[in-house]
């Protein structure tokens, strides 16, 4: 899974499209060679114009003489003698042009998205594999810590106050929330298990995630948006089921 290189692909079928609705004849991206590693090396370039096929439309003016000229500069639509040879992760020459501009406000280099974190990959890649890949899951993939209780069910277990209150904010009908009875505690919540085992293996796991872990019980509340709570006590997961559980 490379996200760059397929949110590339993405994005230039997209733009491909909209050509066809334009009557635009080329793209133009900010692109330049080596400028990061895996989504900007030579090979990958040539990839992403092959698979959104759009090869020789799309032209990268900061890098273009380090690329085969591309079908408006064989037209004589754009002068490649103006177009430049940046290549490497300094963005020092860009700064430079756009210096020379007057362009002052740009962001500053970032190292990706919320796509390119490990993390947050290895939580789509298993939304994926179990057919959980959707709209409504995908918020819930960028907060907290997750966890797999079943084939269709996991637990996710938010890491303080301030994700405690985005996961609020998730719930949806049929969600399944927990919270320490008599403690304060994070927030955490079942999506797509409701039988008796998976709460009290799901109640376990947020009981692990406080400072009473090594207490013999703990009480915790769950219930649905909108329903009674109920209170249950629980022995706080072991740190090896934690962690085989962990997505
Ligand atoms: S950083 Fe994010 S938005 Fe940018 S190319 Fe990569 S995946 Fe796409």
């Amino acid at each position: 899974m490379n996200p760059c290189i397929d949110c590339k692909i993405y994005m230039f079928k997209h733009a491909k499209e909209l050509m066809a609705e334009t009557g635009a004849s080329f793209l133009v991206t900010g692109e330049v060679l080596g400028e990061r590693p895996m989504s900007q090396r030579m090979d990958a370039l040539n990839l992403i114009e092959k698979r959104a096929g759009v090869k020789g439309l799309l032209l990268r003016p900061l890098t273009a003489k380090n690329l085969e000229p591309t079908k408006p500069e064989l037209e004589g639509i754009v002068d490649r003698k103006k177009l430049l040879d940046i290549r490497g992760r300094s963005r020092k020459p860009q700064m430079a042009l756009a210096k020379e501009f007057g362009i002052t406000e740009y962001p500053s280099p970032a190292g990706g998205c919320l796509l390119t974190d490990p993390g947050f990959a290895k939580r789509v890649k298993d939304a994926i594999k179990h057919g959980e890949f959707n709209a409504e899951n995908l918020a819930l993939l960028s907060v907290g810590r997750h966890f797999r209780i079943s084939e269709g069910a996991r637990l996710v277990v938010g890491r303080d106050e301030g994700e405690n209150s985005v996961l609020e904010s998730l719930i949806k009908p049929g969600d399944i929330i927990f919270e320490l009875t008599d403690h304060e505690g994070p927030s955490s919540i079942l999506r797509g298990g409701a039988s008796e085992n998976f709460i009290r293996i799901a109640a376990g796991i947020a009981a692990y995630h406080t400072k009473f872990r090594l207490d013999e019980s703990l009480r915790v509340d769950y219930w649905k948006s909108g329903e009674q709570r109920t209170t249950i006590a629980v022995k706080p997961a072991e740190q090896f089921s934690v962690e085989e559980a962990r997505i």
